[in-house]
């Protein structure tokens, strides 16, 4: 048995194998609706290598334990996280990909992927509207797309070595800049958080008084991250608003997109996200919502030299490449990386232009119809425009909702409703992300009901 597939005649065993994994794969998806969104309990296989390799009757019985102890998010009842199903193109976008095995490091290790990254980027930031100089990048998750703009945003402002330079953001934005912090030796008040509104946009107002408050202290800024879709209610902060205060301040805006921004994609989405085509950078995350397997994020530029700028190094092992473009790996914080934007490409190609549309929409008309059946002389509803909305009982003490929360979790989940259980401002909330496009209306009225009787 030989492991590697042969260059010299068609490999009938990975064939096979192919055939057999993918017969699987498919009874996976088959059963998933009669079983819950997580499993009870499960087994795992062997996890060392044997002294002798095993056949590959055994490497599938073995994927197929695995397997039924996964999480399954083409459950119906899947909710609780921003984990939607994937798209069959995507699914054999990365089953190519890893066949294939280029490396976006270096162009000669990925000579087409590596021009569709680039073009797929273009196009992306085209439709966001960063305008004609704009490109990107893929990057492997929302955290290190953050990461990288805020990293550019600091040293393009000549704040590189600056420990107490600061960027601002609301104190409802992603965990993710918090690592920012710790990884680009910032103190820890270089995160400013700037208080929310009582729909959990930044407020403006909260901005310009600590802005001010900074400037006095004699700190130098950096960036603003305005929050396109916050983790736990979705909301969208005031972009175009942060927008005229940074050109006005001159200092960098970064939206972090990694939920709202693929609304962006859609004419009839877009309003939503108004002054997104001002930003200096944005995160989308097409993982979330869109159906792309993991990960599947971009940073998007709105002048590509940016990029470059911060991060190429020259890649001294790798032939020059012609034309005013880089590698891969001086476009970012990664050497190197798989061919991700293959599985995004597919993914949209398979959806077009309408099916991208449609999922948008439908997420946010599943939102409103379970929105519109929570008793509201009951509990509190907190959402935004987009997909997510959270729930707590009125009236509740922190302790209260903590009880409440883990007690209707579980009850859920033996109905095979999986939701999540988020921290916000004290109160404990169930959560319900409505980006899983087998979820239908009677499915979300049953799940209110549910809701509806968790408390007398
Ligand atoms: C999920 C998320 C991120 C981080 O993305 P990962 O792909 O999980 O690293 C950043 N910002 C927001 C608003 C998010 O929801």
């Amino acid at each position: 048995m030989n492991p590697f597939a042969s260059p010299d005649n068609l490999d009938k065993e990975l064939r096979s194998l192919l055939c057999e994994a993918s017969i699987n794969l498919c009874d996976w998806f088959a059963e998933s609706g009669n079983q819950g969104p997580i499993p009870d309990s499960f087994e795992l296989p062997n996890v060392a290598p044997e002294k002798e390799g095993v056949t590959n009757n055994i490497l599938l019985r073995d994927l197929q334990l695995l397997m039924e102890g996964a999480y399954r998010p083409s459950h119906p009842g899947a909710l609780a996280h921003l984990d939607p199903p994937p798209l069959s193109a995507s699914i054999i976008g990365d089953l190519i990909c890893a066949g294939l095995n280029n490396n976006l490091l270096a162009e000669e290790l990925s000579p087409s992927l590596s021009s569709l990254e680039r073009k797929l980027s273009e196009w992306f930031s085209n439709k966001l509207g960063l305008g004609p100089l704009s490109s990107g990048v893929a990057v492997s998750g929302g955290t290190l797309s953050n990461l990288m703009a805020l990293v550019m945003a600091r040293n393009l402002a000549g704040l590189g070595s600056d420990p107490s330079a600061v960027f601002f953001a609301s104190e409802d934005a992603h965990v993710s800049l918090l690592k920012a912090v710790e990884v680009m030796g910032l103190k820890k008040d270089s995160f400013q958080k700037i208080p929310t509104d009582e729909k959990g946009k930044l407020s403006i107002y909260e901005l310009s008084l600590i802005l001010k408050k900074i400037k006095s202290e004699g700190k130098k800024c950096f960036a603003v991250v305005a929050t396109a879709g916050t983790t736990v209610r979705g909301a969208i902060d005031p972009i175009n608003e942060v927008a005229k205060f940074c050109n006005k301040e001159n200092i960098w805006l970064h939206v972090d997109g990694a939920i709202g921004g693929v609304f962006g994609l859609s004419p009839n989405t877009s309003e939503l996200l108004e002054g997104l085509s001002c930003a200096n950078s944005i995160t989308v995350n097409p993982q979330k919502i869109l159906g792309i397997t993991k990960t599947s994020s971009l940073l998007l530029v709105a002048n590509k030299d940016d990029l470059s700028s911060v991060f190429s190094t020259g890649l001294p092992y790798a032939e020059p490449i012609s034309g005013n473009h880089f590698h891969g790996g001086e476009l970012g914080i990664q050497g190197t990386r798989s061919a991700e934007s293959l599985k995004l490409w597919i993914g949209l190609r398979q959806l077009g232009e309408k099916g991208i549309e449609k999922l948008l929409l439908n997420s946010i008309s599943r939102r409103s119809y379970l929105e519109s059946l929570i008793d509201n002389s009951k509990f509190k509803i907190i959402s935004g425009s987009l997909h997510l909305l959270a729930i707590t009982p009125l009236n509740y003490s922190s302790s209260e909702s903590f009880e409440w929360s883990i007690k209707t979790r579980k009850s859920l989940l033996t109905n095979n409703f999986m939701l999540s259980r988020p921290i916000y401002k004290d109160r404990y909330y169930l959560k319900a992300v409505l980006g899983n496009p087998n979820t239908k209306f009677e499915d979300l009225k049953l799940l209110a009901d549910l809701i509806n009787q968790s408390i007398l």
